[in-house]
């Protein structure tokens, strides 16, 4: 039996307008017949009530980009958990290497943000992955492992509610992509550290995440610890998208 059902993200980061929306949306509905995995689009805050609608009663759920570390109050520019879940917003983004790196966003803040997730009824999807340098230093593991003991220290048991994102940050819009055994030895990796935190490990999905496209999902869908995509510059495109969506259905 399938303990994990394959789960499909979509990142739009910092695109779109509302007729660019509209108009991907729409396509990538009218496409959907056949998939039967699981799938998500986060969008930029702004668009959640616009994709609130659009998305109704469809397969494709709603995902956000950033949550706060805080319920309310005096956090000029944040967006809460709960507001998220005010637009019906299932899943969010934690911790991504561009919120790291020019955010400066650290373990602790990314453990925190999950916590409010968790707490609003929100999947974080907590992203980890090394630079370049790491990996060429040996230190891949370190780095991944580190920043996942952050979150699985301040969510305990909690921490099988989430889904985690292997997304190595050399290969986020760059084109190269991690091989699907690179990715594979990764994720066990961290499928271990869930297993020394939680019975229930072999329930969270761990997605891969680094110029995953139309060619190579298969291979890296393939592996057995990798549980889905999160899609940044192929999401953009609806057949491109719908051709990850279907290969993750097989
Ligand atoms: C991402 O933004 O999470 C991502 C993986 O981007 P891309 O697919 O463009 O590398």
């Amino acid at each position: 039996m399938q303990v994990r059902s394959p789960l499909m993200v979509g990142n739009w980061k910092m695109n779109g307008s509302l007729a660019a929306n509209a108009a991907l949306v729409s396509d990538i509905l009218r496409g959907m017949a056949g998939v039967t995995c699981r799938s998500a689009v986060c969008v930029p805050p702004v668009y959640l009530a616009q994709m609130q609608t659009l998305l109704a009663g469809s397969a494709l759920d709603l995902g956000a980009q950033d949550v706060s570390a805080h319920a309310s109050g005096a956090y000029t520019g944040e967006v809460s958990a709960d507001m998220l879940r005010d637009f019906a917003v299932r899943y969010c983004i934690v911790g991504h290497s561009e919120r790291r790196q020019y955010h400066a966003e650290s373990d602790a803040l990314v453990a925190s943000k999950v916590q409010r997730a968790l707490a609003s009824g929100v999947t974080p999807i907590v992203c980890v992955g090394e630079k370049l340098s790491e990996r060429e230093a040996g230190q891949t593991e370190a780095v991944v492992k580190r920043q996942l003991a952050a979150v699985i220290h301040a969510n305990g048991h909690c921490i099988s509610e989430i889904v985690l994102a292997y997304e190595p940050v050399w290969a986020i819009g760059t084109g190269l992509t991690a091989t699907p055994e690179q990715a594979q030895q990764v994720h066990a990796v961290l499928r271990a550290q869930l297993r020394a935190a939680t019975e229930h490990a072999d329930r969270v999905s761990i997605l891969y995440g680094g110029s995953m496209n139309a060619a190579n999902a298969g291979d890296l869908l393939a592996q057995p610890d990798v549980d889905g995509g999160l899609i940044g510059g192929a999401a953009l495109k609806a057949p491109d998208f719908l051709s990850m969506l279907r290969t993750a259905s097989r």
